[in-house]
């Protein structure tokens, strides 16, 4: 059941709009679990385990690692005892099917999502923020213009279309990304409290 102290949260969001900062921000202030799939993937990557590797090609590339590992990894996170009472979800789901499995798997433990929240700057907002990322040596090795790109039209197609998805449902909230990582970050709170 949902319980109104329990904030079960998806933050959707180009590459490079603010959603990791902003996710990690957020996570604090409403002391729920910060689950980035991009974070577990790199940590995966980095520990060297079987999945990292096989996750490591397609992120190297741009594209999206196939929906059956994705989801599989989240349905195992979400069950680790941190996630009881609430989380906060940053780049995951990216697909409609991604979508479709979360809203199962939290239908199941009778604990659906409470907010759906979409930042957004124009895209060449996206660009130069990716490319300070990079000059500043804080740029991920997938934080290259031919990459970023790649990025962009893969979000275009098929992580874009969740917002009609959640719209649908009359879930989601759309919110400006603009501005200071403080000002957006009072934004979303206010968005979600
Ligand atoms: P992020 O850190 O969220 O920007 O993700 C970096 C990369 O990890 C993406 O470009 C994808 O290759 C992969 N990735 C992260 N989350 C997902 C997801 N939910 N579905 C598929 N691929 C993902």
């Amino acid at each position: 059941m949902l319980n109104e102290y329990e904030f079960r949260i998806v933050l959707l969001g180009a590459p490079g709009v603010g959603k990791g900062s902003q996710a990690e921000r957020l996570s604090e202030s409403l002391k729920i679990p910060h689950i980035s799939t991009g974070v577990i993937m790199r940590k995966a990557i980095s520990d060297g385990t079987a999945l990292g590797k096989e996750m490591k090609k397609y992120i190297d590339d741009g594209v999206l690692v196939p929906d059956s590992l994705v989801i599989s990894l989240v349905k195992e996170r979400l069950g680790q005892p941190d996630c009881c009472c609430g989380f906060l979800l940053d780049g995951f789901p990216r697909t409609i099917e991604q979508a479709e499995a979360l809203d199962k798997m939290l239908g199941e433990i009778g604990a659906p999502l409470s907010h759906v929240v979409d930042l957004s700057v124009p895209e060449e907002v996206l660009y130069e923020r990716m490319k300070t990322r990079a000059a500043s040596g804080a740029g991920r090795s997938d934080d290259t213009v031919e990459v970023f790109s790649r990025r962009l039209e893969v979000y275009k197609l098929q992580t874009a279309p969740l917002k009609d998805y959640y719209a649908s449902k009359g879930m989601l909230k759309e919110l400006s990304g603009l501005g200071a990582i403080e000002e957006v970050g009072k934004r979303l709170l206010e968005a979600i409290v």
